[in-house]
């Protein structure tokens, strides 16, 4: 009865993010209900393992009573406060701190927002403004790499390179522009990594050319594994190669951390896995794990630098009344403390036996491409391994594979295009990473039985 009347309230009042409306009205709202662990359970008492931590961000996992405490705490003493006329609270100022000690390199100062899309918009206004502190207000133009997410704002939506973001919203923006991904698994160049980093490089080099020049360039974007785009895991020093190649042009690089920080991948940032100190790193989700929402712009000094003198005596005009909200913070704080002491360690034990058991799945007539880092994977299946031919559209795999993998008690990603993403909360048992690659294989099982799948595969081999 409550599930019935919920399901129409949300029907007729409750837009939800990307979703085709009327789709959502027929198909009607799921109700989550509760969560401990990785296991979350819906209004109709069915439970499911959690393999994309809510939208890859609970990677505490759901249920951890000392962030519920931190927060109640927090908003008990001051559950507000401004960080605007040089006020500020104790909670903001110390996880500004705690980020700044474990950020690589120089990435010493801390501009908190409410999500990741805003912490990227944040950064295209810091570094317009540190061109303009450098009397080249010219260097205005923006990269990014096809595939690439940076979140939904108006402009960047325009830096994320994916056509449901751009169809029918007039971006991306002329200063805008993209480059090809690394996409390993159907790179032209190949599978080698030496071929496919000097391929980015060499379409970096096209792409400055055409856009007037490095005194046109502003910044580079990138995700050190883009995760909207499909989990497009680079080879290994891609990232350090890109990275090394701004540097020496003095071309800005922002390193979207929003999916890949804290413990995604193993580390608390995959920066640091290839030694790679951006300029800018931008940062959510794992940053509260989801309970409460905040993001979060690390800035290098010398860029802090560049835009302190530039304002002398003048404030730099950009602010959000909810920047370093102190009970986001408070989480904040309590969640670094619960990855560093055994989470953080939890998740690369787990994310061992996820990749080796996704790994294992490699035979399955369905898997064209295994790939990941950590808690962080996917499985990208075609109906032709040698020509790599999708599943068909008609397949629908995003909600037919999502809705069969519910059945079988696994909340996935399914991708459109026939992939399927893996971002499990850290805290995960062997019995839960078990409970995944089971539920999965029950689901590849089922989707090869599909008559439109099994005709698709029939006539590639004719
Ligand atoms: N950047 C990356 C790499 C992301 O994956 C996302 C969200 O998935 C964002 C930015 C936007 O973050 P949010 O949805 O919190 O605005």
């Amino acid at each position: 009865m409550l599930s019935n009347s919920l399901i129409e309230l949300d029907r007729a009042h409750l837009i939800h993010p990307v979703a085709s409306y009327h789709g959502h009205e027929a198909s009607g709202v799921r109700v989550l209900t509760s969560a401990k662990g990785a296991t979350v359970t819906d209004a109709t008492g069915h439970q499911l393992v959690d393999g994309f931590a809510g939208l890859w961000c609970v990677n505490a996992g759901y249920g951890q009573d000392s962030i519920v405490a931190a927060a109640t705490r927090q908003m008990r003493e001051l559950p507000y406060a401004t960080g605007y006329f040089s006020l500020g609270s104790e909670p903001a100022i110390r996880l500004a701190a705690e980020l700044a000690d474990r950020a690589p390199g120089d990435l010493n100062h801390v501009y908190f927002t409410l999500g990741g899309s805003d912490a990227v918009d944040s950064t295209v206004r810091f570094i317009r403004y540190y061109w303009h502190a450098l009397g080249k207000p010219e260097r205005d133009q923006f990269i990014s790499l096809q595939s690439g997410y940076h979140g939904s704002s108006t402009v960047g939506a325009g830096l994320t390179a994916l056509p449901a973001f751009h169809a029918g919203f007039g971006v991306p923006f002329t200063w805008q522009h993209t480059i090809p991904s690394h996409y390993v698994y159907r790179n032209p160049a190949g599978p080698d990594d030496r071929a496919i980093i000097a391929t980015s490089i060499a379409a970096l080099e096209t792409k400055i050319a055409e856009i007037g020049g490095l005194e046109r360039c502003a910044a580079f974007y990138a995700e050190p594994i883009q995760g909207s785009g499909g989990v497009l895991v680079p080879p290994t020093g891609w990232m350090k190669a890109i990275r090394d190649f701004c540097k020496a042009r003095g071309i800005l690089f922002v390193a979207d951390e929003v999916i890949t920080g804290f413990g995604r991948t193993g580390p608390l940032f995959a920066c640091t896995e290839e030694d790679i100190v951006p300029d800018f790193m931008t940062v959510a989700k794992g940053l509260t794990s989801g309970y409460v929402p905040m993001g979060a712009v690390l800035m290098s000094d010398h860029v802090y630098n560049t835009i302190a003198d530039g304002a002398g005596a003048s404030a730099v005009g950009h602010g959000y009344t909810y920047s370093a909200h102190p009970v986001s913070a408070a989480v904040g704080l309590e969640v670094l403390r619960l990855y560093e002491n055994g989470l953080l360690e939890n998740g690369v034990k787990a994310g061992a036996r996820l990749m080796a058991g996704l790994r294992s799945l490699k035979d399955h007539p369905l898997v064209g491409d295994v790939r990941g880092r950590g808690m962080l994977a996917a499985l990208e299946l075609v109906v032709d391994k040698e020509r790599k031919t999708p599943l068909p559209a008609a397949a629908d795999p995003s909600r037919r594979i999502f809705d069969r993998a519910w059945s079988n008690g696994l909340v996935i990603r399914a991708f459109p295009t026939g992939v399927l993403g893996y971002a499990p909360p850290l805290c995960c048992t062997d019995a839960d990473i078990d409970a995944i690659l089971d539920r999965t294989q029950m689901t590849l099982d089922q989707t090869l039985a599909d008559p439109d799948v099994r005709e698709a595969m029939r006539s590639r081999a004719r």
